[in-house]
């Protein structure tokens, strides 16, 4: 049997961050990845003469020429990839399509936080006074997490805490908490919570910390995508893994972590293949690692119960449209669209149950941001939504294609009628992937998207503060990914595979 230092199970952004950062420590590593090449969620998919990428609409916390440096930067910096990927701007933050008792919204948002709170103004006059006090609420966010690590003690916690004060009266609040404290318009606040559906959470549970942490580094930093989509960050995580004699084994599932006296042994394959490690990174769901690959009597309780008290995220539904026309043609110029019937996110939450009411939906147009992400007078449209239920699963075998098709269809109706363009007619190729094709793909339960949901009680800084490094009892055993301790997205999966990777490197996976 082979032994390595370090095994990682999964090739999703998690665990090629880890496998990334290990292998370039100088860990022995062996990645063992389920599918046919590495990159989970993050990877892309030819029909036609289109290229569609599976999930990235943007990549958050780059900070391409800024000053402050973003995390995934550091992580990318950190394993020599940054200037080998070719980096695409994203134009603008965001296009918002709703309405309130005000009648219809319809704002598009630069990135910048000033050109971001003039334009608001602009939207919504006398909103400006709020909007400074939100960002820079989003600045002592990020001082508090920078240096809480730092802290050595406990008087150093609070004596760092006393001199961010809005950080502590908000951090325990959720978005709509905190903004009915403030004297800003409705309008400005709908603009504002525009990006609730990234994060599959209404307003009234999300944690004002989280969002405000998400928020501030769009818009302070802006954000990219690589030119030839996740695939090119993928690719170059892999092979960091490769070149710094690393393996990665395709096509092959874990059906086993082996657990003895309380610590991890290695893995076994569906293949049939042994593989030992004294450290092992786990990129699947803690629900897949305790319910699918632990055995149960090594199970701590406090996992158990740390999994039994969250609740899943949101599953996804995706619709990828190549059209026969270009986005100038078409009107396509924005390149991110938030689409909601209304801006009440708790009302809209609720009815994202069903497909007969979930009318939520983000579409991305990437010709938008670069026209050769298709040929040349064509143009793609990549439509997203969440269900915050287990509907798909429960679709008897004999509708799912019909069921299937009539949602994409009600999807692409609410675009065409949100922003007026006729997309239908231009339809080349399709495809669309439900709930049940993600949990196929990826392994993740219910086809959930953005692993456990970020409530105020159980977000980011509840899990930072509250979790080991490893989210676990089971000695040199860590999750990295969406399920972790920074929530959902590509910088936060990255971002958990890199905590894991350094703290590895540091203790040697024995704490
Ligand atoms: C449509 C869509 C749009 C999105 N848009 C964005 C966006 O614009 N920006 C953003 O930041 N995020 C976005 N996301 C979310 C982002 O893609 C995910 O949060 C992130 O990629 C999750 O990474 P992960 O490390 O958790 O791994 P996953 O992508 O979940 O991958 C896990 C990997 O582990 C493998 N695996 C699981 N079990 C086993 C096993 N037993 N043996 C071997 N291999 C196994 C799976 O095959 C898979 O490759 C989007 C997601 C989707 C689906």
């Amino acid at each position: 049997m082979k032994k390595y230092d370090v095994i990682v199970v999964g090739g999703g952004n998690g665990g090629l961050a880890a496998g990334a950062v290990l292998a370039k420590g100088g860990k022995n590593v062996l990645l063992i990845e389920k599918s046919h090449s590495p990159g989970g969620f993050a990877t892309s998919f030819r029909r036609g003469r289109f290229e569609f990428d599976v999930s990235l609409h943007e990549l958050n916390g780059f900070g391409r020429g800024k000053e402050a440096l973003g995390g995934v930067r550091v992580l990318f910096d950190t394993i020599g990839i940054s200037d080998k990927i070719n980096w695409v701007d994203i134009p603008e933050a965001y296009r918002l399509i709703s309405s309130d008792e005000n009648g219809k919204i319809d704002a598009v948002m630069p990135f910048g936080i000033e050109n971001y709170i003039n334009k608001m103004e602009e939207y919504a006059p006398g909103s400006r006074k709020a909007a400074e006090y939100i960002f820079s609420c989003g600045q002592q966010n990020l001082r508090v997490l920078a240096q809480m690590g730092k802290c050595k003690n406990v008087f150093d916690q609070i004596k760092l805490l006393a001199a961010n004060r809005d950080f502590l009266h908000n951090s325990s609040k959720s978005v709509n908490e905190v903004l009915s404290l403030l004297d800003m318009p409705q309008r400005a606040r709908n603009i504002f919570k525009a990006y609730w559906a990234y994060l599959c959470a209404d307003c009234d549970n999300l944690s004002f910390f989280h969002y405000l942490q998400m928020v501030n580094t769009y818009i302070e930093l802006g954000s990219v995508i690589p030119f030839m989509r996740s695939l090119e960050m993928t690719n170059a995580m892999a092979e960091v893994i490769s070149s710094n004699n690393g393996d990665i084994l395709v096509n092959e599932t874990v059906t086993e972590i082996v657990v003895e006296n309380g610590a991890v042994k290695g893995v076994k394959t569906a293949g049939g293949k042994e593989f030992s490690a004294d450290v092992v990174v786990c990129n699947a769901s803690p629900h897949s690692a305790f319910s699918k690959l632990i055995k149960k009597e090594h199970i701590p309780e406090g996992d158990l119960k740390r999994c039994n008290f969250r609740t899943f995220s949101g599953s996804g539904f995706c619709v990828w449209l190549g059209l026969n026309k270009s986005a100038k043609e078409l009107g396509l110029d924005n390149y991110s669209y938030f689409i909601f019937p209304d801006a009440d996110d708790v009302k809209q939450f609720k009815l994202m149950g069903h497909p007969d009411t979930n009318r939520v939906q983000n579409t991305i147009c990437p010709n938008a941001a670069f026209e050769g992400a298709s040929p040349e007078g064509t143009s793609i449209l990549s439509m997203t939504t969440l269900f915050n239920s287990f509907w798909w699963d429960n679709v008897p075998e004999e509708d799912y294609f019909r069921v299937k098709n009539e949602f994409a269809s009600s999807m692409i109706d609410t675009f065409e009628k949100a922003t007026g363009i006729k997309i239908r007619e231009h339809i080349e190729e399709i495809e669309i992937a439900s709930p049940e094709t993600f949990a196929r793909f990826t392994l993740n339960p219910h086809g959930t998207i953005y692993g456990y949901l970020g409530k105020k009680n159980d977000g980011v800084l509840a899990r930072t503060l509250s979790e080991n490094k490893r989210m676990s009892g089971i000695k040199g055993l860590y999750f990295a990914g969406g399920y972790g301790t920074k929530m959902n997205g590509y910088s936060s999966a990255m971002s958990t595979g890199f905590d894991a990777a350094r703290h590895i490197l540091r203790t040697g996976g024995k704490d």
